[in-house]
Formats: structure tokens, C-alpha cells, sequence
């Protein structure tokens, strides 16, 4: 996995796990989402219920699985988690609601990507709290029906699009991450340098931010890197020059951009003329699956205003010539 990825492994989920913020009054930014889940909490602990179904839809890195681990918290509830890709079958489901406990909070990640069998098991289960368990194969085959513990599920999806209409429907609330403020990712960096006991100067903070792709996940392994830079190269003292001379290391560019995004702009510029070309092809030039390209880099790309999506594909802006110091064929704005 490349350092930017904005997708975590291994020692990374360690540390991540020890930078979550624990309850809603810490998590930082989102001040939307925020609002609209500590109303649907409030009311649902004044009414003790269970709260309504919540589909959370942004990019990775966002806070989606750390707002699944609040809701739970906040609630007073046990977690179970989940991903889509985990829930092959719809047994794999089966097992899972059958043993969730009374107001329990269930959270799939990648919801988008469970297979059909048990998508069609957990709208029943959202709706009626009810599954029907198969027993036996082919005509001798008989449902059994099975009620289960009213429970919350939370869903986590990069691709909102992509969730089938009834599925989304059964959600009450369906909760927009965007990119963070720089503003925002500052306090998310201030925070972790605490925590990780980090000295951080303001300026060494912004000079991160600003080159977080608008991500806390990405926030808080930039500065890590910045942290081991300067422990070996600046006798420890981290301040804006080292930070920015680190990020530089990492390829990590003054706009956030990383290898990934900056091999797809200078694809679409260098091989395409800045489109508009189709996300296949786009990503096939850069030896990457569409999915990647679509998930992880274009997102970014295009709230950057350098990447816009037209009906016939790809293209680029002016910006994006600009950025990679290239002059646009003449008719290129037509
Ligand atoms: P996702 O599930 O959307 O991929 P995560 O919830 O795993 O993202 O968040 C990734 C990392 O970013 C975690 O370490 C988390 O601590 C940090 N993070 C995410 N959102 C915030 C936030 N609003 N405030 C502080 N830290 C955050």
C-alpha cells in the first residue's frame, strides 16, 4: 500500500484505533452530520429505541467507521462489525443477526459490496426485525421464519450510488461526509500530536493540513512521517520547513496530491489531451483498476476543481494544466 493510501492496514489500524475520537463532542468537522446524528441519538435515547437504520456515504479516511464506534458509544450499546465483502452468503448474515443482543449497533463497511442473497435478507431484517432461515435445497426447501433483536444498523459506503434503491430506502437518515477544511484537519493534527506527544507548531500543522487531501486519515500518517523526519534529519524539531521538506520526500505535492492523483491528472493531460475520456480507459493508462481511480483518486481531483466529470468522460480544467505547469492545446476550452 502506498503511504497516502487513504485506505488502512496492519500497524496503521493499531494507531488508528488509538487516534479515534471516543464520543461526538470530540470528533472534529462535519458540523452537519454531526447535528442531524446527535438529534437522531437524543431522541432515540429519550425514547428508548433503537435509533432509526444510518447509511454513512463518503470517502475513505473520512470517519465513517469512528462515527459507527460513537453512535454505539453514545448510545450505550454494543458493537458488531462487519463488511460487505465479508457477508458472502446469506448465512454469513444470519449468523450475525441471529446473535445480535437487544439494541445492539451493527456496522457494515462496504456495504455496497455484500452479495445479493444476503442484501435481500437484511431488508427484511431492517424493516421487520425478521429473517427467514433456509433450511434444505431445492424443492424440499422450506423458510423458517426467525424474529431477531430490534437492532441500528450502520452502513458505510464510498459508493452510495451504487446501493440498490430498496436498500438505501430502508436507512432513516443517510449521513454526507465531504472532505475536511484545512481548518478542520488542523485541529484533527493538534489533536493526534497530543496524543502521540508530538510537538507541533501551527505552521508545521497547516503546512500538513494543507496537503492532507482534505482526509484525517491521511492527516494523521502525514504527520507521522513528518515525526520520523524530523527525529532522524532535524534533531527531532518539527517546524513548517521540515514538514513541507518530508511531504516533498513522500511525494506528497503542495496541493495534497499524491502519486496516484498526479499519475491519473498527467494521464488524462499527457495521453488524452485532457479528455473528456472514459474512467476504464483512464484507468487502464495508469495501471489501475477503475474502482481505484473512481474511489480514491477522482474524488479529490474534482473537489480541487482540477478533474470535472461531463457526460462524455473525463476532462480536464485549466487548472489542471496549471498545476502540472503543461499549456493546453489552443482549442482546448473551445
Ligand atoms: P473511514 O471509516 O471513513 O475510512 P475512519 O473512521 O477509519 O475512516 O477514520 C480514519 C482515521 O481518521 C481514524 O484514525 C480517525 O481517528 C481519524 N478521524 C476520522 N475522522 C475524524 C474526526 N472527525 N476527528 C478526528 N479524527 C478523525
Amino acid at each position: 500500500r502506498e503511504l497516502v493510501s487513504p485506505d488502512a492496514d496492519g500497524e496503521e489500524r493499531q494507531i488508528e484505533a488509538a487516534l479515534r475520537p471516543k464520543r461526538l463532542a470530540e470528533f472534529i468537522g462535519q458540523a452537519r452530520v454531526r447535528e442531524q446524528l446527535s438529534l437522531v441519538l437524543e431522541s432515540a435515547l429519550r425514547r428508548q429505541r433503537p435509533p432509526d437504520h444510518v447509511l454513512m456515504n463518503g470517502s475513505p479516511g473520512l470517519g465513517k467507521t469512528t462515527l459507527a464506534m460513537i453512535i454505539a458509544a453514545e448510545l450505550s450499546a454494543p458493537l458488531r462489525i462487519t463488511s460487505g465483502p465479508a457477508l458472502e452468503r446469506a448465512g454469513d448474515l444470519a449468523a450475525i443477526l441471529s446473535t445480535l443482543g437487544d439494541g445492539e449497533v451493527l456496522f457494515i463497511d462496504e456495504i455496497h459490496r455484500m452479495a445479493r442473497p444476503a442484501e435481500e435478507m437484511l431488508y427484511m431484517a431492517m424493516e421487520d426485525f425478521r429473517v427467514d432461515i433456509v433450511v434444505g435445497k431445492g424443492p424440499g426447501a422450506t423458510a423458517i421464519p426467525l424474529d431477531i433483536a430490534p437492532f441500528t444498523l450502520v452502513g458505510a459506503t464510498t459508493r452510495a450510488g451504487l446501493l440498490p434503491a430498496p436498500l438505501r430506502d430502508r436507512f432513516g437518515f443517510t449521513a454526507h461526509m465531504d472532505f475536511y477544511e484545512t481548518g478542520e484537519l488542523e485541529q484533527v493534527l493538534r489533536r493526534s500530536a497530543a496524543l502521540l506527544a508530538v510537538e507541533l507548531p501551527d505552521d508545521a500543522a497547516n503546512e500538513i493540513a494543507r496537503r492532507s487531501r482534505g482526509t484525517p486519515r491521511i492527516a494523521n500518517r502525514l504527520l507521522r512521517r513528518v515525526r520520523d523526519y524530523a527525529d532522524v534529519r532535524a534533531g527531532g524539531v518539527v517546524d513548517r520547513a521540515v514538514a513541507a521538506r518530508a511531504l516533498e520526500l513522500y511525494e506528497v505535492d503542495g496541493e495534497g496530491l499524491d502519486r496516484l492523483d498526479r499519475a491519473v491528472l498527467g494521464a488524462l493531460l499527457r495521453k488524452f489531451g485532457g479528455g473528456p475520456v472514459g474512467l476504464s480507459t483512464l484507468a487502464v493508462s495508469v495501471g489501475e483498476e477503475p474502482e481505484t481511480v473512481e474511489v480514491v483518486a477522482e474524488p479529490f481531483l474534482v473537489r480541487q476543481g482540477l478533474i470535472a466529470r461531463t457526460p462524455r468522460g473525463r476532462v480536464a480544467t485549466a487548472a489542471a494544466w496549471t498545476h502540472l505547469g503543461m499549456t493546453p492545446p489552443p482549442d482546448a476550452f473551445g
